[in-house]
């Protein structure tokens, strides 16, 4: 269930896709929907890719939909939501998902207390700007689930 709770709030398209894949199949199979899911894809690049000439498609584009969803602060709310998603491991656990156990290096089966075992940062996000990344992150499925047509040959 914990497994399936991770899977569900992961903000790494290549994770949605979910199969090994070569890192270079993803990317030319994603440049092939990106006319379609232009937004979820400069987001994919910039936050997972660390493609920096990304930044400014990514950026835009999520404080546009931001602003067609009526937030209040549709730039304040695409920028939090941005830098998380590029620093968003756990600094409790390193995105381990589980505390170590005391003097060892080894792994406790106890989630970790910092993220309670997401492996990820706390956001401290309010209302509007988790609304926005749920947003995203059905864009982003879509856009795994249209790459994943691809890989196949569809
Ligand atoms: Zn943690």
């Amino acid at each position: 269930m914990e497994l399936l709770t991770h899977a569900q709030q992961s903000s790494n398209l290549q994770e949605a896709i979910g199969e090994e894949l070569a890192d270079v199949d993803v990317i030319r199979a994603a440049g092939m929907v990106g006319q379609k899911f232009p937004l979820a894809l400069a987001v994919w690049r910039f936050t997972e890719l660390r493609d920096r000439s990304s930044m400014r498609a990514a950026f835009d584009g999520l404080a546009a939909m931001a602003t067609r969803m009526r937030l209040t602060d549709p730039i304040h709310c695409a920028s939090v939501v941005l830098q998380w998603m590029c620093d968003s491991t756990c600094s409790g656990c390193n995105g381990t998902r589980f505390d170590h156990i005391p003097g060892t290096p080894n792994l406790s089966d106890k989630p970790c207390v910092v993220c309670q075992g997401t492996g990820k940062r706390p956001t401290g996000w309010g209302d509007q700007a988790r609304d926005l990344y749920e947003r995203l992150l059905d864009e982003q499925r879509a856009a795994a689930a249209a790459i994943k047509r691809k890989l196949k040959g569809d």
